[in-house]
């Protein structure tokens, strides 16, 4: 099992000490100049520090301070880039001043949240706390699976979670497909990739071989039911981001507990996609983390969610 990883954020500080496994955070350095800044069993966010500034890509559920955290460990001028618009990805927006997404995402992060949403979304959370006891007693006694990293952490100290509310937020940036985030030394290349939403993006570090999917690419159900998902779309996105070939070392991922992938991930996903579109893809009953009935595809490292017969989520 892996021990706690030791490093210092620039100014000195011990990351390691200031922030147990045990806080909201899970914060790991993934790669040189690469950390995770995870709210595990909730989402993934990403902060990419290059020689003059950083980019915070994704800024969480907005339940503790990611900006306090992500400026420490950047010790440079951070801006936020969203993957897409969705609550999640964007619910600590606001407590920044320099936001970008892809234009087609700016009107609806400007938009309030769909009635119930925070609700709902807090009464999964709830959920996955309680049934989080019984898991962690099963893989104490069985399986050993579960490590530091992978703990799922109660809400924060002195947060309510009646009171948790999706606030909308107004991009300073739109971007486009093939937009170049120079951050000196170090370049993220904007890929839009819809099909999850028709704001989606990937951001890119060839240079590195780095390459973050965003909702595009998961390694648990791929959200492809929503009301403004577009399957045909995400086929093409996906078979774009599989065309990457060899320039992809590894593939980093904004749900669920593994992050880091090989990137055959990407070409399986696609094959996924493709299946899932002429028909041969083999689907069971499901229901997302809010409830809501959906088919799923299920393959080998991932499964597609499309809409079920009563229609997709609201989300
Ligand atoms: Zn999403
Ligand atoms: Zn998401």
């Amino acid at each position: 099992m892996s021990a706690p990883v030791e490093f210092g954020a620039p100014g000195g500080e011990d990351w390691a000490a200031a922030h147990p496994r045990t806080s909201w955070f899970d914060i790991r350095p993934l790669a040189d100049g690469v950390f995770l800044i995870a709210e595990p069993g909730h989402v993934n966010n990403f902060l990419v520090v290059g020689d003059d500034r950083a980019v915070l890509l994704d800024t969480g559920l907005g339940v503790a301070d990611i900006r306090t955290v992500a400026e420490r460990l950047a010790g440079k001028p951070l801006s936020v880039v969203n993957s897409h618009y969705h609550f999640d990805h964007s619910g600590g927006n606001r407590l920044f001043d320099e936001i970008a997404i892809h234009r087609a995402g700016a009107e609806m992060l400007a938009q309030p949240a769909p009635e119930g949403l925070a609700e709902g979304y807090m009464a999964y959370t709830q959920r996955l706390i309680e049934e989080w006891q019984g898991y962690k007693q099963l893989d104490d006694a069985y399986f050993h699976l579960v490590t530091a990293e992978t703990l799922i952490r109660p809400l924060p100290e002195g947060f309510d979670p009646a009171g948790y509310r999706i606030v909308p937020t107004t991009a300073t940036t739109l971007l486009d497909d093939g937009d170049q985030i120079d951050l000196g030394g170090r370049v993220l290349e904007v890929m839009h990739t819809p099909g999850h939403s028709p704001d989606s993006i990937c951001l890119f570090d060839e240079r590195n071989g780095l390459l973050f999917g965003g909702d595009t690419i998961n390694t648990g159900p791929i959200y492809a039911q929503l009301e403004d998902s577009d399957v045909e779309a995400f086929a093409r996105s996906t078979r774009r981001l599989a065309g990457l070939g060899d320039s992809v070392d590894r593939v980093f991922v904004c749900h669920f507990m593994r992050v880091d992938n090989p990137p055959g991930l990407l070409t399986e996903i696609a094959d996924g996609f493709e299946r899932l579109v002429d028909g041969s893809a083999p689907f069971r009953d499901n229901a997302d983390c809010l409830g809501y009935p959906v088919r799923e595809a299920c393959f080998d490292r991932f499964s597609i969610f499309v809409a079920g017969v009563n229609g997709g989520t609201r989300v």
